[in-house]
C-alpha cells in the first residue's frame, strides 16, 4: 500500500510509471518506495524473461540533495545516479557522421527528405516534447544542419544562414522542433478525458498558469524568444484553432526574417524579384528548381555559387581585404578581359566582349536557349540585361544549360589573372 504522500499526481490522477517503445521511467517523491518499485519491476522482468540492462538505466533526484545519497540497486547490481541523461546523444552523433557522409554523395533532390529534415537522427523520438530553451544545447544539431545544407548545395561554410532555407524549402531546425511540439500539443488538445499525456498537458498549463516551469512554460518561452515574438495564454493551450493560428504564425515569423535578410543583404541581389514560376504562394521558402532540374553537379553548383555570390568574379572577391591587398572600392573591380566595366555577374555573363572565347559560348549560349524556350527569345533585346539574367535562371526549360554556361564562363575567368587596380597591392617584406 503505498501512501498518498508518495504518490505523483498528474492533474490529479495518480501516475507511477511512464513507458515509451521499450523505455520505462520509475518516479517516485520517496526513495525506500523508489527502490521497492525499481525492485519489483526487476522481479517482474525476470518473471517475464523480459532483460532489464542494469547498466543502460539511471536514476536521477530532482530538488535539493539528501543529506546522505541512497543507493539504488536492481538485483545485486547498483544503478548510476547522474545529474543528466541524454538518452539521444549517442544517436545524434551517428546520424552527424551519416549526415557528412551522405552530402558528399547525394543530390539535393534527394538530400531534402534525408532523415536531417524529417523525424530521423536529428528529431529522435520523444523531440517534440523536448522544448528546447537552452539555445547552447541545440548548438551541434543546429551546426551540423547548415553544414548539411551547405554541403548539398555546395557553397562555402561562410555562406548566409538565410540561403540555406529560401533555397531549399527547408525549416531550421529549431523552429522545426518547436513545430513539432505544436503538432504534438493540437494531439493532445483532442484526446479523451481518460488518457494519460491528458493529464499530463493540463498539469503542464496548470504550472503555466501559476507561473512555474514545465513543458507549457517552454514553449511560451521559444514562441517569446522568435525573430517577432508571439505570446501565448495558458488557455490558448486547450483550443486547438489556437495552437493551429499559433502554428502558422510561427512559419510567418520564420519566412519573413529569412525574406528580411534575403531583401537587404548586398551578396543577394540576384534572389530578389525571382521571375521564377511560383508553385507555393505566400513563403520565402522554396525547393528552388534549379537545385532539381540541373541534373550535372559541376553545373549546379557553379549556378547555385553565382546566385548566391559565392564565386570568384571581382566584384565579390575584392569586396574583402586579403594579405596582399586592400579592399577595392566596387566602382574600381573592372574586369580581367576588358576593364570597360565592373566585373559583376551580368557583365561576365552578358556584357564583356573583351575575350573571343566568352562571345562564342555566348552566342551558343543563345542558340541553344532560344530553341528550347522561346519566351527568351522574344523579351531578348526588351529588356535589360540584368532582367534578362533574372529571365533566364527562372526559365525551367533551358535552366539546365543556363548552369552548363555559367560554369564555363566561371571557369574562363578562373583561368585568368585578375585585374587589381594601382595603389591597392600590400607588398610583403620578408
Ligand atoms: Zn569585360
Amino acid at each position: 500500500m503505498i501512501s498518498a504522500i508518495k504518490v505523483i499526481r498528474l492533474h490529479g490522477h495518480a501516475v507511477a510509471q511512464a513507458e515509451q517503445a521499450d523505455d520505462v521511467m520509475i518516479i517516485s517523491t520517496d526513495f525506500p518506495d523508489f527502490q521497492e518499485k525499481v525492485t519489483e519491476f526487476w522481479t517482474y522482468g525476470a518473471k517475464k524473461r523480459v532483460f532489464v540492462s542494469t547498466p543502460k538505466s539511471k536514476w536521477m533526484i530532482y530538488g535539493p540533495l539528501p543529506r546522505t545519497i541512497p543507493i539504488l540497486r536492481m538485483g545485486d547490481r547498483i544503478v548510476e545516479l547522474v545529474s543528466e541523461f541524454k538518452p539521444h546523444q549517442l544517436l545524434e552523433r551517428k546520424q552527424r557522421h551519416l549526415c557528412d557522409e551522405a552530402s558528399h554523395r547525394i543530390a539535393p533532390c534527394e538530400g531534402r527528405a534525408y532523415p536531417i529534415h524529417g523525424t530521423g537522427g536529428l528529431l529522435p523520438s520523444g523531440a517534440e516534447i523536448s522544448i528546447d530553451i537552452d539555445s547552447n544545447l541545440m548548438d551541434e544539431l543546429v551546426e551540423v544542419q547548415h553544414s548539411f545544407l551547405r554541403r548539398l548545395q555546395g557553397i562555402n561554410s561562410r555562406s548566409m544562414l538565410a540561403v540555406l532555407f529560401s533555397e531549399t524549402g527547408l525549416m531550421p531546425i529549431r523552429i522545426r522542433r518547436l513545430l513539432l511540439a505544436l503538432a504534438c500539443l493540437r494531439y493532445m488538445i483532442q484526446l479523451g478525458e481518460d488518457r494519460r499525456v491528458r493529464w499530463a498537458l493540463l498539469d503542464s498549463v496548470d504550472l503555466f498558469a501559476a507561473g512555474k516551469a514545465g513543458w507549457a512554460g517552454d514553449i511560451a518561452i521559444m514562441l517569446r524568444s522568435l525573430p517577432t515574438p508571439i505570446c501565448i495564454a495558458p488557455a490558448d493551450f486547450l483550443c486547438l484553432q489556437s495552437i493551429e493560428a499559433i502554428a502558422k504564425r510561427v512559419e510567418e515569423v520564420v519566412d519573413a526574417d529569412i525574406q528580411f535578410d534575403i531583401n537587404f543583404l548586398q551578396k543577394t541581389h540576384l534572389l530578389r524579384g525571382r521571375l521564377e514560376l511560383i508553385e507555393e504562394t505566400g513563403s520565402a521558402r522554396r525547393r528552388r528548381h534549379y537545385l532539381t532540374m540541373v541534373p550535372i553537379p559541376a553545373h549546379r553548383i557553379a549556378l547555385t555559387r553565382l546566385l548566391l555570390s559565392d564565386h570568384n568574379v571581382s566584384v565579390e572577391r575584392l569586396r574583402y581585404a586579403s594579405r596582399t591587398r586592400r579592399v577595392v572600392p566596387r566602382e574600381e573591380r573592372l574586369c580581367r578581359f576588358c576593364r570597360a566595366g565592373v566585373e559583376e555577374e551580368v557583365h561576365a555573363l552578358l556584357l564583356c566582349k573583351g575575350h573571343a572565347p566568352l562571345l562564342r559560348l555566348r552566342e551558343s549560349l543563345l542558340a541553344d536557349i532560344f530553341h528550347c524556350d522561346l519566351p527568351l527569345r522574344n523579351a531578348y533585346g526588351r529588356l535589360t540585361t540584368y532582367e534578362f539574367l533574372q529571365l533566364m535562371v527562372a526559365s525551367r526549360r533551358a535552366i539546365w544549360r543556363v548552369a552548363k554556361y555559367v560554369c564555363d564562363v566561371l571557369a574562363i575567368f578562373d583561368s585568368f589573372e585578375r585585374y587589381i587596380p594601382d595603389g591597392y597591392s600590400i607588398v610583403i617584406r620578408t
